[in-house]
């Protein structure tokens, strides 16, 4: 059974170069049996991408209208939500979403209010480091790791999105060598903390799409601990341009196949949000 699904899209009502439509076609085109939107739900404070309240409901309106119509695949209208987007925000677009994903994209603010983005620019994310954290990476990868595990643990997404997004820009930043035992321990150990959520874990090609980075999101070990701890997956592109929809998928079912899963979560095709796939 070919995978066929991707549960982390954008598009234009967020950073993704694609009206919905155009990518439902592109969906389609490919065979899917389901596409799950996840746009970047509302924060509490500007980040550039992330919609806003009155972006958020248009979005979900066209989505909803999308889904009465008798289409060839299952349309999911979920969010992809920031562990910082604010108590508030939170609740009201998990009471709206079919699924969310919970991912973490921020260290703790400044003293001055001031949020830094682990995938933003890597000089911004150096100068946090150099200036809040006195030059030590690794300190800011356990900040990074606390808030991530905090929030999934307490707001219990359906998937955690990209678990350790901060590998983007660690080389680039001089932040950490991810090699490093002690990065390993810092990353496997919030890993073992985030389990009892009891989300699916994402494994994410996007930052292969982008071209920053030659593997998936979470690293191989993580995807091992992952499965010895009993988790389940999901596969996803972290779709911002129809033409990367199933970016790297093959090499990456081959890869969560070595970490030992035997099967692996889609969105529904159905009424069920997610069935096991088996990929042929
Ligand atoms: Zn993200
Ligand atoms: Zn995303």
């Amino acid at each position: 059974m070919p995978f066929l699904s991707n549960c982390h899209t954008h598009s234009t009502y967020c950073d993704g170069k694609n009206p919905l439509r155009e990518m439902i076609h592109a969906a389609e085109n490919l065979g899917f049996v389901s596409l799950g939107f996840s746009g970047h739900g509302m924060m509490h404070f500007e980040t550039g991408y992330s919609m806003s309240p009155a972006a958020q409901s248009a979005y979900f309106h066209e989505l909803r209208s999308i889904q009465q119509e008798q289409g060839r695949l299952r349309i999911w209208a979920g969010l992809e939500l920031d562990a910082l987007a604010g108590e508030e925000q939170l609740k009201q677009s998990i009471a709206s979403a079919d699924y969310v994903l919970g991912s973490t994209h921020y260290v703790l603010p400044t003293p001055e209010g001031e949020y830094v983005a682990v995938d933003g620019p890597a000089q911004l994310l150096k100068e946090h480091m150099e200036k809040h954290f006195a030059g030590d990476g690794l300190a800011m990868a356990k900040e990074y790791y606390q808030v991530e595990t905090d929030f999934l643990l307490h707001y219990r997404p359906d998937v955690i999105g990209h678990f350790d997004l901060i590998r983007k820009n660690a080389a680039i930043a001089g932040l950490f060598d991810e090699n490093d035992p002690a990065y390993r321990k810092i990353a496997l150990d919030a890993l073992e903390r985030a389990f009892p959520c009891g989300s699916i874990l994402e494994v994410n090609t996007g930052g292969m799409g982008r071209g920053y980075l030659s593997t998936p999101y979470p690293t191989f070990e993580l995807l091992c601990a992952w499965r010895e701890m009993g988790g389940e997956v999901t596969l996803s592109s972290d779709c911002h341009d129809f033409n990367l929809l199933t970016y790297a998928f093959d090499e990456t079912l081959a890869l969560i196949r070595k970490a030992g899963f035997d099967h692996v979560m889609r969105l529904g095709s159905g009424e069920k949000l997610w069935e096991a796939c088996v990929p042929a």
